[in-house]
C-alpha cells in the first residue's frame, strides 16, 4: 500500500485576514519597494480597478526589473486606456447566461456561482474587471434562489465557486454553503476557482482544511498561476495540506504577452506546478476585454507553443489550450480555433 506523506504542520506567522489588511494599493509604494523609479515604466492610476496586490506576491517580484512578469500582471500601464476594436466590457456575453443573481449557466452539467465580489489581487487582464458585481453578489439571501434553479435543472452535477475569489469568504460561510449544497443529491462535485492561496498562502489555514475535509461532496481546487516565479514553498505546503484532505488541485493560467508567452517559461511552469503538487489543467487564451489588448497572443503563436510543449513534456504536464467562445457548449480547444 502506498504511503501518503503527511504534510508538516502549517506554520504561519500571520493570518490571511491580517495579510489582507496589508495590501498594497499605491503604485508609487509598489515601485519604491521594487527599487524602480516611476519614470522607468508607463504606469498610470486606475480609479475604477486600482492596484491591489499582497506583500507576499510583491516579495516574489525581482527588484529593479521594470519588465518583471509578476509586476506586469498587477501594475496598470497607459496601454490599458487605448480603446481597441473588438474588445468589449462583456466579451463572453455572460449577461445572457445569468438566470438568477450570481449564477452563470453556460455549460449543461455545471454552473458557476459568483460567491464573493472581491479578490486579493487585481489582475490587469481580468475578464471580470467590468462585471456588474454589485448586481451579482447574491450573498447568503441569494443562495436559496440559486439552489432552486439548480433543483429545476437536474442535469447540473457540479457547482463551481468563482468570484471575485470564493476564498475571500469566511470559513463558516463556506461551511454553511457546503452543508446546504449537500442537501441537493444531484450535486456530485464542488469546485473552487481561486487565486487567493497564490496571492496569500496563509489562506490555506487549519480552519479551512477542517471545513473542506468534512465536506460530503468531493472538492476540486483550480488555482490560477501564470508564471513559475509565483510558486514558492509556502504554496507547496498549502497544496500538501489540501491533498492530504483528499482535495484535487489543478491549475489554470492565462496566456499573456510579456508574462508567459514563451516556451521555456511555460515548460518551467509545468514542472514548478508538478513540484508543488499541482497538475496543469487549462491555459486560456486571453478574453477580448477592453483594456487588456497589450496582453494578447495570436492564436498562431499559441498553437506553436502548444505543439512545442506537446513535443517536450509528458502529456499530463501539457495544459489544455482553450478559448472561451460565446454560445458554445464548452470551452473550445485551440486546435479548433481559426487563426
Ligand atoms: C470555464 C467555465 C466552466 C467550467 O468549464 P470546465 O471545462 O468544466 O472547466 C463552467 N461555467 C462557466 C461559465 C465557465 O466559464
Ligand atoms: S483573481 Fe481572477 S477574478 Fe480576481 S482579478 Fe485576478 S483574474 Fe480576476
Amino acid at each position: 500500500m502506498a504511503i501518503i506523506p503527511q504534510p508538516t504542520l502549517l506554520q504561519q506567522s500571520k493570518t490571511w485576514q491580517q495579510a489582507l489588511t496589508e495590501m498594497i494599493t499605491c503604485p508609487l509604494t509598489l515601485l519604491a519597494k521594487l527599487d524602480l523609479c516611476p519614470q522607468q515604466l508607463p504606469w498610470q492610476w486606475d480609479p475604477n480597478f486600482g492596484l491591489r496586490v499582497s506583500e507576499s506576491f510583491v516579495q516574489r517580484m525581482q527588484k529593479g526589473n521594470p519588465h518583471d512578469p509578476l509586476l506586469r500582471q498587477v501594475l496598470s500601464i497607459k496601454a490599458e486606456s487605448h480603446l481597441v476594436n473588438n474588445y468589449s466590457s462583456d466579451p463572453l456575453k455572460e449577461s445572457e447566461f445569468n438566470p438568477v443573481p450570481g449564477l452563470l449557466h453556460k455549460f449543461e452539467s455545471r454552473v458557476l456561482f459568483t460567491f464573493t465580489s472581491s479578490c486579493a489581487i487585481h489582475c490587469r487582464y481580468c475578464f471580470r474587471r467590468h462585471f456588474p458585481y454589485q448586481n451579482n453578489n447574491p450573498g447568503k439571501k441569494g443562495w436559496q434562489q440559486a439552489f432552486e434553479y439548480i433543483e429545476k435543472h437536474p442535469q447540473i452535477i457540479e457547482v463551481i465557486l468563482s468570484g471575485g475569489d470564493p476564498l475571500m469568504a469566511q470559513d463558516d460561510t463556506i461551511a454553511l454553503f457546503i452543508k446546504m449544497l449537500a442537501k441537493l443529491p444531484q450535486i456530485k462535485l464542488l469546485r473552487f476557482h481561486t487565486r487567493l492561496p497564490v496571492v496569500i498562502p496563509e489562506r490555506i489555514c487549519h480552519s479551512l482544511i477542517k471545513v473542506l475535509s468534512s465536506s460530503p461532496i468531493p472538492i476540486i481546487f483550480v488555482y490560477h498561476i501564470n508564471h513559475p516565479h509565483e510558486i514558492n514553498q509556502a504554496i507547496a505546503n498549502g497544496v500538501a495540506h489540501l491533498k492530504a484532505s483528499g482535495i484535487t488541485v489543478l491549475n489554470q493560467s492565462v496566456l499573456l504577452h510579456g508574462v508567459n508567452d514563451d516556451f521555456d517559461c511555460l515548460k518551467k511552469l509545468s514542472f514548478a506546478l508538478f513540484d508543488a503538487g499541482i497538475l496543469p489543467y487549462y491555459i486560456n487564451l486571453l478574453d477580448a476585454v477592453q483594456g487588456a489588448s497589450h496582453f494578447a497572443v495570436s492564436s498562431n503563436k499559441a498553437k506553436m507553443l502548444q505543439q512545442a510543449l506537446r513535443n517536450s513534456l509528458p502529456g499530463y504536464l501539457v495544459p489544455k489550450f482553450v478559448q472561451e467562445i460565446p454560445h458554445r457548449s464548452s470551452k473550445t480547444p485551440l486546435d479548433l480555433v481559426e487563426n
